[in-house]
């Protein structure tokens, strides 16, 4: 493992904070070669659209396509569950040969005559962008025939980086926001963008509001609905979480309905508090808001703050690795290792763009590799070389870290506990201590240089 070296283009993804005198190479299509743990266009918009219950989700292409993307997020509905299913074209040599409509326009007919969703989504996938069907034409068709959205996701694989994919779905998002009425909606309202209830996340978060007086108008798109997400425009403010995936949707609009937004983080004590006051600051008008905020923050800090300092005593001084999708959620996770005492040996993302890096270069402790579009080589190799104790990442790291020997914590899409708000932070400990100082790593060979 320490043999591997690194491919050529490949070295100025990857710096050592002290040599950050140069812009990060980021943002750019992934090298051919590296095997990245970066996805596809398709599936950057599929993993933000997923999770909006009440819709069919339609991926017109080969059947592959639709597998690597069947369930692929831990997202919880409070109501319909259609957004778990996974429907294929099902395309093969003969619609490459002879074309895909008429396959994708009597799937959209079968789905929609026995479901009787909300919406259709239409995934394009690298062979409709081959073979050039024409899936606006047969969108607009079912959607006069059947009365509801059926809209064009713009997706195919190939045309960019997983962050395309994002902006793909922003764009799909997009054309619902504004179609809907905005009646009865109150003057302090959000919209919750970048959430993708997790495990229930969007729930605990939206609680949080409720209790300080804040009406949630849509949450794009965990538990998502059709319907609220076409009255979204009425919201007073809108919230980012996931910034890399929801920012274009919130700058949309800024521009087209005035909505301004704010960047929020519900990872880490700090951030989540940090964010609460943030929105409540917005509604200054109403100061009972910034009261309810304080009481709450007040009281669940104070509710976990034995069993924190039990956690802590069990982590200070181990080292960890974080390799997440957005560079934001890297900084909240830097700060909460940090207030663990766990310091942090390599970070990276893969859709980060230099603002992000110049940010995390920031939070970084001295001698952190900082690392952009990583694969699984490369990763193993710093692991190795920092003496990593914990890996942050999330399904495609997971074997990396057990064949490594390290504990692991899921801090994307699958997981299955809640790792957002208060309740979210003790979650977290308790994951990462469980996993860190597990007596199995006694059995492995790898941290001390055996195969792997
Ligand atoms: S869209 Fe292309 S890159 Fe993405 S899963 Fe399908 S075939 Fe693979």
């Amino acid at each position: 493992m320490e043999n591997r070296t690194l491919l050529k283009e490949r070295e100025k993804h990857i710096l050592i904070k002290e040599s950050f005198n140069t812009e990060i190479n980021c943002d750019k299509p992934t090298l051919a070669g590296s095997v990245s743990q970066r996805a596809c266009v398709f599936c950057g918009s599929r993993v933000v659209l997923y999770p909006i219950a009440d819709a069919v989700h339609l991926v017109h292409g080969p059947i592959g396509c639709a597998a690597y993307t069947w369930d692929i997020r831990g997202s919880l509905s409070s109501g319909p569950e259609l957004h778990r299913l996974s429907f294929s074209t099902d395309l093969t040599e003969n619609e490459v040969i002879h074309g895909g409509e008429k396959k994708l326009s009597a799937a959209l007919d079968n789905l929609i005559s026995t479901y009787r969703p909300k919406a259709a989504f239409v995934y394009s996938t690298c062979i409709v962008g081959i073979i050039g069907d024409d899936v606006d034409a047969i969108c607009k068709k079912l959607s006069s025939r059947y009365g509801i959205p059926v809209i064009s996701v713009d997706s195919v694989g190939f045309q960019g980086t997983k962050k395309d994919g994002y902006a793909a779905a922003c764009n799909s998002l997009f054309k619902l926001i504004g179609t809907g009425s905005t009646a009865n909606i109150p003057k302090h309202s959000i919209n919750i963008m970048g959430e993708f209830n997790l495990a229930g996340e969007a729930w605990i978060i939206k609680e949080y509001y409720r209790k300080i007086g804040i009406h949630v108008v849509s949450t794009m798109t965990g538990d998502g609905r059709i319907e609220e997400i076409c009255r979204a425009h009425g919201a007073s403010l809108n919230i980012v979480q996931c910034s890399g995936s929801m920012m274009q949707l919130a700058r949309l609009m800024e521009e087209k309905y005035g909505i301004p937004y704010i960047r929020v983080s519900y990872f880490g004590l700090e951030d989540v508090a940090l964010s609460l006051y943030s929105v409540a600051d917005f509604f200054e008008d109403n100061p009972v808001i910034k009261q309810n905020a304080r009481q709450l923050v007040f009281e669940e800090i104070t509710k976990q703050q034995k069993e924190m300092e039990f956690y802590k005593s069990k982590l200070k001084g181990k080292k960890a690795a974080i390799y997440v999708g957005g560079a934001f959620k890297a900084f909240s996770l830097i700060k909460s290792l940090r207030s663990l005492g766990i310091s942090v040996v390599l970070a990276g993302s893969q859709t980060g763009n230099a603002e992000d890096y110049k940010t995390l270069r920031e939070l970084c402790d001295p001698g952190t590799i900082i690392i952009d579009d990583a694969n699984p080589a490369e990763l193993s190799k710093f692991i190795l070389q920092k003496k990593t104790d914990l890996f942050i990442g999330g399904v495609k790291e997971r074997p990396m870290a057990m064949k490594l020997g390290i504990g692991f914590c899921d801090h994307n899409h699958e997981r299955q506990i809640p790792l957002a708000g208060f309740e979210g932070n003790l979650n977290f400990a308790k994951e990462i201590c469980s996993s860190l100082l597990s007596p199995v790593w006694k059995f492995t060979k790898s941290r001390e240089g055996g195969a792997i």
